[in-house]
Formats: structure tokens, C-alpha cells, sequence
């Protein structure tokens, strides 16, 4: 996502001192999405949708403690890229999930990113980048500020923090996130490593189709090591239990790429 498609993206947020709750961090989310899906080309057949929603639902409900509200999109573009709103909107570009070859590269993928959501990456980068910017001083004084949902203090600050790169950190430890998150869900986690091994081959061959993908997660093959090494840490017959394929996931891709072509404009980042 283009940063400054999100110009307009004015939202409440907590200020410094006060954090932002779970409530915020849902009207926050809530008012992404909305922007999002205006802007961006989403994809509406009801049977992509359903099976997107019901795949990210198995693997968000378990990893979740929260009891959020998750909602899954598949943006109708051909770059590869996903990223996660704040508050339990995931949006996985169709370019994304048109090179996974088995269901669990991307589950893997999606659990990732909800391993974004889980760990309030994004959120905690903004109460950061409040302090820093605001200062201590206006804290929640504004109370008013703090609490309504329609002000449009902060704007810039949370447009940016959405789609700020995570650190390292932040992305080590969504893909240790994502690991548990699909085990749990009986899914196998070796598509994550997978995944990452196919998007750096592509990347030798075409730099430009995935290059979105790794201006937002940045990856190297030791990121895939660590993913791998977290996975042996199993034991061999439980990840052998579980699923790495379905006929479900298959039909679901077939369905998605008989769709017309993406829209040209289209930037899933
Ligand atoms: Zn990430």
C-alpha cells in the first residue's frame, strides 16, 4: 500500500501516555478496512470469500485470546504481498495466494499475519510514534481526543504506522507466531518455510513481482532457517498428523484464477 493513499486515513488514537485498548484498536481497524476496501480492488465472489474467512477463522480463533471479530479479503492484485490491519483485518493479495501450491503455504502465510494482529505489532508501533511525536505532555489531557472515534487528531501518525515496516523482531516473531498459530489449527507448518523459499527464488528470477512483498518483510534464507529450526523442534509424528493439503484449498485457488485478470492499477502495497 502506497502510503499516501492513506492521506486521507484520519483516525482517533490514543495519545501518548494512555496506550491504545482493544476497543480503540477495533474502531481503528474497523475504519482501515473501510478505507480499504474503497480503495482497493477487492475480491467479491461470496465462495472465494466464505472459504478465505473460514481458513482464516480456524487458524485466528485458536491463536486468539481476545476474542476478536477477524475478517479475511483477497485484494484482486497480481503482486505478492499481505499485510494485517490492526484489530483482525487480514488482507492477502491475490498474487499471494495464486503461487501457493498447497493449503498450507497459505495458511502459513495467514498466520503470519494474524501473528501480526495477535502480538498488536502495528498498534504497539503507534502508541511508540505517539510518544515520540506528541511528547508526554498532551497525554490524555485530550481526553476527548483519546476516546472519540471520529476525531481526526494523529492523522499521519496512524496512516504511517499501518503500513510501517515491522522490525525483524517484529517479523521473527510473526513467523513463530504463525508456526503455533497453524498448528493449533491441525495444519501443517511446514508451508510457511516453503512459501518464503519459493518468494526468494522468484525474486532471483523476477525481482519485480515480489518486490512489494519484501520491501514489507524483509527476508533473507536465515529467516527461513529460523522458521524451519522452530519446526523440527516438533515432534516428527505430530507434524506428520497434520494437514498440509485439501481438495477445498484446490478448488478455491482454480475458482480464483478462472476470475477476469486483476485490475491494472491494482497494489496490494
Ligand atoms: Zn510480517
Amino acid at each position: 500500500m502506497r502510503r499516501n493513499a492513506f492521506a486521507g486515513l484520519g483516525l482517533a488514537l490514543a495519545l501518548s501516555g494512555c496506550g491504545i485498548s482493544q476497543q480503540q484498536e477495533v474502531q481503528m481497524g474497523q475504519q482501515y478496512a473501510q478505507q480499504i476496501n474503497a480503495q482497493l480492488p477487492i475480491v467479491q465472489d461470496a465462495e472465494l470469500n466464505r472459504y478465505i474467512n473460514v481458513l482464516g477463522d480456524s487458524i485466528a480463533k485458536l491463536a486468539d485470546t481476545r476474542d476478536l471479530d477477524w475478517h479475511f479479503f483477497i485484494v484482486d492484485s497480481p503482486e505478492v504481498n499481505a499485510f494485517a490491519v490492526p484489530g483482525g483485518f487480514i488482507y492477502v493479495n491475490r498474487g499471494l495466494i495464486e503461487r501457493t501450491d498447497r493449503m498450507d503455504e497459505l495458511a502459513g502465510a495467514m498466520g503470519h499475519e494474524i501473528g501480526h494482529v495477535v502480538r498488536r505489532h502495528s498498534v504497539k508501533q503507534m502508541e511508540k510514534q505517539n510518544a515520540a511525536s506528541l511528547g508526554v505532555n498532551v497525554a490524555c489531557a485530550l481526553t476527548s481526543v483519546c476516546n472519540s472515534q471520529a476525531a481526526a487528531a494523529a492523522n499521519n501518525i496512524g496512516g504511517a504506522a499501518v503500513f510501517a515496516k515491522f522490525s525483524r523482531e517484529d517479523e521473527a516473531q510473526a513467523d513463530q507466531e504463525g508456526i503455533k498459530n497453524v498448528i493449533r489449527a491441525g495444519i501443517s507448518p511446514e508451508g510457511m518455510p516453503s512459501l518464503f523459499q519459493k518468494l526468494l527464488d522468484e525474486r532471483k528470477r523476477k525481482p519485480d513481482a515480489v518486490s512489494n512483498w519484501f520491501a514489507s518483510h524483509p527476508m533473507e534464507e536465515d529467516r527461513i532457517q529460523a522458521t524451519q529450526a522452530a519446526i523440527d523442534k516438533y515432534d516428527p509424528a505430530i507434524l506428520r498428523s497434520l494437514t498440509k493439503d485439501t481438495p477445498l484449498y484446490h478448488r478455491f485457488v482454480e475458482r480464483l484464477k478462472s476470475l477476469p485478470p486483476s485490475p491494472v492499477q491494482a497494489s496490494g502495497n
